[in-house]
């Protein structure tokens, strides 16, 4: 077994690893960032919808820009909203992370799997490409490994709740510069939505498996409603689907070396899902952290776990709140009710209220 030292080594090349071996590279450090998938980016399981503070990141893989957001209650009442953001080709923005990455020196390798974690020794055994098993030290190890962290359980730390999610990719008929989302009983723990992209749209829910048998059905019912309103072509171009962590952020990102960042840190907004933005945030700021540990700021990990409580603790907690409010309601006469949702989504002045 081949034995490698390295300052950093980041597990998982999504938008927060890749950030995160960005930054410590960018700082000097010796980086190898690892990723299980044969190609990095594929297959795509996401929506693709970014908000514009990550237009930096979106150039690379702009499809369209979104002016607003269309929010269908369950009366059919619906409310818009401004909601600007950009659509990407997910697999394009994670892959030019990664060239970014490399490009700032980081060892980028794909088809590589953490397979176990000896934290006293503060070494990962890999497996490789060609199946080869390596060893690799650290002196901090970032933990990108998403929503079913394998750092996560090698630690010991209870895996995150989820809501699971379907998505399928149809031609779109006619121009969209809004996404669509739908709150009914029928996705419970979740919504619908479509979010257009380019001459295709992707549709999907997300819900809760403890609350519906399952999301093929819902959503194949979603999708033929709308081709029966001409909005979407009934062929079938692609399907995906995932897990969404939902239960907020993990209490501490930070245990001995190892940092937690994007999903694998909980992360994830519980109510809308999107994590792409926090995931490339914490990303970077454990990539910067790391180095300042290195440099001899014993506290910069501390600090970067604070920073992170206080930049997202507030929206995430409120979201798990409304979640949990919402939990209650499931498949009661309320779920039926517009003002049910109008307090459980973030389109509505009611979520934000006390
Ligand atoms: C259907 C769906 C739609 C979504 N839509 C949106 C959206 O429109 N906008 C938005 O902002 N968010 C969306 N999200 C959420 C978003 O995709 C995630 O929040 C984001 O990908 C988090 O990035 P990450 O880098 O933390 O984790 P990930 O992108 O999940 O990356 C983790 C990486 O770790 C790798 N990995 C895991 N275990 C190991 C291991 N043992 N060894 C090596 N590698 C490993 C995986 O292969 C993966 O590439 C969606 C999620 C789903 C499921």
């Amino acid at each position: 077994m081949n034995m490698n030292a390295f300052d950093v080594l980041v597990i998982g090349l999504g938008p927060g690893g890749a950030a995160a071996a960005s930054a410590a590279a960018r700082a000097g450090l010796s980086v190898l960032a690892i990723d299980k998938r044969r190609k990095l980016g594929e297959p795509v399981q996401c929506a693709e919808f970014v908000p514009l503070p990550m237009g930096r990141y979106a150039r690379p893989a702009l499809v369209q820009k979104i002016t607003g957001m269309r929010s269908v209650l369950p009366s059919g009442a619906c409310q818009h909203s401004d909601f600007p953001g950009l659509m990407v080709d997910r697999a394009r923005f994670d892959q030019a992370l990664a060239t970014e990455a490399s490009k700032a020196g980081a060892l980028v390798q794909a088809q590589t799997v953490l397979k176990e974690l000896d934290q006293g020794r503060r070494t990962a055994v890999l497996r490789g490409p060609n199946g080869q098993l390596e060893q690799a030290c650290y002196q901090i190890l970032i933990a990108a490994d998403g929503p079913h962290s394998t750092v996560a359980r090698s630690l010991g730390l209870p895996p995150l709740p989820v809501v699971e999610t379907r998505q399928y990719r149809l031609p779109l008929l006619r121009p969209y510069t809004d996404t669509d989302i739908w709150l009914s009983d029928q996705y419970p723990g979740g919504y619908g939505w479509l979010f257009p992209r380019g001459a295709v749209a992707n549709v999907g829910i997300g819900a809760d498996l403890k609350l519906v048998a399952d999301l093929k059905a819902p959503l194949e019912r979603l999708c033929a409603d709308l081709a029966d309103q001409g909005v979407v072509g009934p062929e079938v171009l692609g399907r995906t689907g995932g897990a969404i962590p939902v239960g907020g952020m993990r209490a501490s990102l930070v245990h001995e070396n190892i940092v937690f960042v994007g999903d694998a840190a909980g992360l994830t907004h519980p109510i809308t899902g999107a994590g792409i933005a926090s995931a490339v945030v914490s990303g970077e700021r454990a990539g910067q952290a790391a180095a300042a540990f290195l440099g001899g700021d014993g506290e910069a990990l501390e600090s970067f776990d604070e920073d992170m409580h206080d930049e997202f603790e507030d929206s995430l907690a409120r979201a798990v709140m409304r979640r949990q409010w919402l939990m209650e309601r499931w498949h009661t006469p309320d779920a039926h009710l517009d003002a049910t949702h109008k307090r459980g989504w973030i389109a509505f002045r009611e979520y934000f209220a006390a």
